[in-house]
């Protein structure tokens, strides 16, 4: 954060002085333009009447003239010059405040390799189609040689043409696609149909009176979602006696919060996501930002390895030589750590529940059992190995 800093300031430096130079810049130049355009109008009227007019005071006004241009434009230049070396400066604190060398953070190894190399295309290509950047998307999948199918493509299609028309406030297409997947939206607890209408209802009370009887009929579509929503439907309701008036100046003018647009896409994205069956973020941004998040730790643990001459201890390359908390947006799967061998459980080797309610793994209970008792590290109860049971997460 403090590297942040130190760049931000010397940019708000730079920002200072390009300030000044177009202040002074600008200023010189309307007063030279203005100056020119009054003896213009002068030699103008002087030529109309007589060309032996232009005497010695104009031309002398001219040579100031030209000798302020002069002087003017050369002080802009200068100025301009000058400035290199504050960006310079800029750069200069980008280098001395990040890391550039972070080789020895990465292992080519771990994708030199054909498979792998195919396995970050996909996931690159999809971030694309999630993005709706379909034809970067085809693009890639043709000089990767990448073998996704159109079936995959599909629902990132779909996704992003009613992202886009909800972008342009258009309801239909994210109402009818809602519409079709009524029931598994309804079993994962979705609001999203009922938002949709909702917003589609507020859209027709905005219009004034002449569609309130249109707003009436429409609020049948409320009926599935009277149970679960029945507050915010009372709210609705209640709005319709405020047509007339205009909603904006009525108790429900919270009605018509921008928000909701702009709430409404991410509600999609996330429903429609969860239904079928991927994540929010994009593979790829999830794999940027946790790298992101982890190098400056992994790089303060490389300084502290090169000062106690132990660079060797780190030498597995699918595993962090610390643990990083990333935080629980990066928390997906609940993991087993086993006490005893400190090592994640796995699936020929998973968490097992003693009798006392201690958990550990089952290589440690083989480990630990004598006979047909175990003696748990933690409380330290005796049981049978045999009464021990898998832990399932
Ligand atoms: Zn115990």
């Amino acid at each position: 954060m403090d590297a942040c800093l130190t760049v931000e300031r010397e940019v708000d430096k730079v920002l200072g002085k390009f300030q000044v130079v177009q202040n002074y810049s600008e200023r010189e130049t309307d007063y030279m333009l203005q100056n020119l355009q009054e003896i213009r109008e002068k030699l103008l009227r002087c030529s109309s009447n007589s060309e032996d007019e232009i005497g010695a005071r104009h031309k002398s006004m001219l040579r100031d003239l030209m000798k302020k241009v002069k002087d003017s434009t050369m002080k802009i230049s200068s100025d301009h010059k000058e400035l290199h070396s504050s960006v310079s400066k800029v750069g200069k604190a980008i280098d001395k405040n990040f890391y550039s060398d972070l080789s020895s953070m990465s292992e080519d190894s771990t994708i030199d390799v054909p498979e792998k190399m195919k396995l970050i295309n996909e996931v690159i290509c999809e971030h694309f189609l999630r993005h709706g950047m379909l034809d970067i998307a085809d693009a890639l999948i043709k000089d990767a040689h990448l073998d996704i199918e159109n079936e995959k493509k599909e629902p990132f299609i779909e996704i992003n043409r009613i992202l886009s028309a909800l972008k342009e406030r258009n309801l239909q297409p994210a109402l009818q696609w809602t519409f079709m997947h009524r029931e598994r939206l309804e079993a994962q607890r979705s609001s999203l149909e009922f938002k949709l209408h909702r917003l589609q209802f507020i859209e027709l009370l905005k219009q004034g009176p002449e569609n309130q009887r249109e707003a009436l009929l429409y609020s049948r579509n409320f009926a599935p979602f009277a149970e679960r929503h029945e507050q915010e439907l009372q709210i609705l309701m209640g709005s319709l006696l405020f047509v007339r008036q205009g909603l904006e100046n009525s108790p429900y003018v919270h009605l018509l919060d921008q928000v909701s647009w702009l709430e409404i896409g991410d509600i999609f994205t996330r429903d429609a996501c969860s239904l079928l069956g991927l994540s929010i973020d994009s593979p790829l941004s999830v794999s940027l930002n946790a790298g992101c998040a982890a190098i400056p730790a992994l790089h303060n643990i490389k300084h502290v390895m090169q000062q106690r001459q132990c660079t060797g201890v780190w030498c597995s390359n699918d595993e962090l030589p610390i643990e990083i908390d990333l935080g629980n947006e990066y928390r997906y799967h609940s993991l087993f750590a086993c006490p005893i061998l400190r090592q994640q459980s796995t699936e020929s080797n998973p968490a097992m529940r003693l009798a006392c309610g201690h958990a550990i793994s089952r290589d440690s209970l083989n480990k630990l059992s004598n006979g047909n008792k175990i003696k748990c590290p933690y409380c330290p109860i005796e049981s049978n190995p045999s009464h021990a049971k898998q832990l399932y997460f």
